[in-house]
């Protein structure tokens, strides 16, 4: 059978276990070695001690916890060709050439990199006599499948990304919790959601917590919107949702310091902060995310065991309610220039790359 590994890597995500758990129970039953890499890029860079033979047993009773088990980080090692080629080596030393990574953009953006560059690896490694030649005609390709491990749902190709679902359960737990004290103590509460240059959870979150306002990135609010908020006098306003990534239409961030200061001084309400912050990453997984996970990481491993020499590096997305596989550069691309779109305020044009998925 083939030699598969596995990792997560940059922010972990609820539903990163059971993805990891689902390409290690396909993977096996398919008749592959299944490894896991500890730690990310950054384990893969630092050596074989860090790649793991996974066991059916290894995964059991992990599908619903969050964060990741086998470990995540930031490498920077592995965005120099020096990093990459100490990963290369370890790899080709454990035989193994199918890697399905579980990470965001800049992880999936790393990993199309290794494939690019893979045969020019395997160049340098004979020649500086790490490698032997037996091992580089066995290694000789590399397969990668991606999925999106992520709570911002920012990622272009895929309707929702793994982890999203179960952020939105976190924050509209705390919703509902905060609007019981609110109504009855007449308190504004300004609740800051993650999603960084993405408005996702920001928006659901707002319409399902029935809040009074949203601030997204994606769509400043126009200038006089400190009238807007506030429009009639003793009106009360109970939640407002700001993105942390909120801006006006000057590019300027809108804080919820910001906004809690026109509230008090235009309606003099007794107004409170919340960040929520990590607690949107954290609890156990959603059945949505679970079962998406569950899902990916078996297509996952179908596309490498169906991969030739000509096939791209794909990443496994969800479209309507099919898991498909697109090609990941293109995935990659599609969101780097929403990213640069946003960066140059070119909101129309952001939105419209990101499209419906
Ligand atoms: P998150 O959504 O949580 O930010 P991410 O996968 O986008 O997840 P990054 O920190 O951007 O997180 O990337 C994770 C790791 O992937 C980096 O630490 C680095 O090792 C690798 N990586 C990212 N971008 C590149 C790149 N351009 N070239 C090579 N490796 C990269």
């Amino acid at each position: 059978g083939k030699g598969i590994a596995v990792f997560t890597s940059g922010g972990d995500s609820q539903g990163m276990n059971a993805a990891v758990r689902a390409v290690v129970r396909m993977g096996m039953y398919l008749g592959c070695k299944v490894f896991f890499i500890k730690e990310g890029y950054q384990g893969m860079v630092d050596g074989c001690e860090n790649i793991v033979e996974a066991t059916w047993a290894s995964v059991s009773s992990i599908i619903h916890k969050g964060g990741t088990l086998i470990g995540s980080a930031r490498c920077a090692e592995f965005r120099e060709q020096a990093g990459r080629l100490k990963a290369a080596r370890n790899l080709v030393e454990k035989g193994i050439t199918n890697l399905v990574v579980i990470g965001g953009d800049g992880s999936l953006t790393g990993a199309n990199l290794f494939k690019q560059e893979w045969p020019e690896l395997l160049q340098i490694l004979l020649k500086q006599g790490k490698i032997s030649q037996e091992q580089a005609d066995k290694c000789k390709y590399l397969y990668i499948a991606g999925l999106v491990g992520s709570i911002d749902n920012d990622f272009c190709g895929t309707d929702m990304t793994i982890g999203t679902d179960s952020a939105l359960h976190r924050i509209i737990e705390a919703i509902d919790a905060i609007v019981s004290t609110a109504y009855s103590h007449q308190r504004t509460f300004i609740m800051e959601v993650m999603g960084r240059h993405c408005g996702y959870l920001a928006v659901v979150t707002a319409l399902c917590g029935e809040a009074d306002y949203v601030f997204i990135p994606e769509s400043p609010p126009p200038e006089d919107w400190p009238d807007k908020l506030c429009h009639n006098a003793g009106q009360r306003l109970n939640i407002i949702i700001i993105a942390e990534g909120a801006i006006d239409r000057n590019g300027q961030p809108i804080t919820s310091e910001k906004v809690k200061q026109v509230v008090v001084d235009r309606l003099k309400q007794d107004t409170r902060i919340t960040v929520l912050g990590h607690v949107q990453r954290g609890g156990n997984a959603s059945a949505f995310d679970r079962l998406l996970a569950c899902r990916m990481g078996a297509e996952a491993v179908m596309a490498l065991m169906e991969a030739t020499p000509e096939t791209e590096a794909c990443v496994i997305s969800l479209d309507g309610n099919q898991a498909v596989r697109l090609p990941l550069m293109e995935c990659v691309k599609r969101t780097q220039a929403v990213a640069k779109a946003m960066a140059d305020r070119e909101f129309e044009l952001a939105v419209k790359l990101r499209g419906s998925r």
